[in-house]
């Protein structure tokens, strides 16, 4: 069962690579959109960290919605209010229960990716974020490794795919071989799922 700490590790892990990919985020926004994806995702877990040490939320739904907030309240552009609302979706799907299953998961981060979907009206094949949730959505019945390796495949093939929605798509035919920012970092969200459950320290 995944607990309220679990939840924290997770925020922590992605706040962690966010810093870690910044630079490659706003590289690959620079090539297709504004050049600020790393500095909005790096401010935004920044804020969540700091909020999440001071209010320590005691449930996984509580930690979640917080964190949904926060990424709303400090991210600017497109991506704050898009990750915001996939965690804040995820957060009240999950309720008030100290404990949650892996199913319970999947099953409220499918709720967060549909809000997602919902407010930005993008679909699979968009060049956005939601070719690398999708995919992990999909595959999260099978652990965190295999989502994890089905968020990246999913950013990866993003590079040929002209962009639907989003500044990128502004570009036309010149959105194409570039890989999309939003799926990029939405890979190393799900991949820190595996390492909130320890899968790193276990070499996995
Ligand atoms: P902005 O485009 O406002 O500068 P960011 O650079 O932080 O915001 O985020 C850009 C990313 O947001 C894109 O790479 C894409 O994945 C995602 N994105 C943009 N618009 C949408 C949308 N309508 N639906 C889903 N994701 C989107
Ligand atoms: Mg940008």
């Amino acid at each position: 069962m995944l607990d309220a700490d679990f939840f924290r590790r997770w925020m922590a892990a992605t706040a962690a690579s966010v810093d870690r990919e910044a630079d490659r985020l706003t590289a690959l926004d620079s090539a297709i959109g504004d050049a600020d994806h790393g500095s909005n995702m790096q401010r935004g877990f920044t804020a969540v960290m700091a909020a999440l040490e001071k209010e320590t939320p005691g449930t996984p739904g509580a930690v979640l919605t917080l964190a949904g907030r926060l990424l709303i309240s400090t991210v600017g552009g497109a991506s704050g209010p898009l990750y915001g609302t996939l965690l804040r979706r995820t957060g009240k799907a999950l309720g008030d229960a100290a404990e949650v299953s892996e199913e319970q998961l999947a099953d409220a981060l499918r709720a967060g990716v549909d809000g997602v979907m919902a407010l930005g009206k993008a679909t699979p094949g968009d060049k956005t974020m939601i070719d690398a949730l999708v995919p992990a959505v999909d595959a999260l019945g099978d652990g965190f490794a295999a989502a994890r390796s089905a968020a990246e495949e999913g950013a990866v093939a993003t590079t040929p795919l002209q962009a639907r929605k989003g500044r990128a798509s502004y570009l036309g035919e010149r959105s194409i071989g570039h890989q999309d920012p939003g799926a990029t970092s939405s890979a190393l969200l799900i991949a820190a799922l595996g390492a909130a459950a320890g899968g790193e320290a276990r070499g996995e």
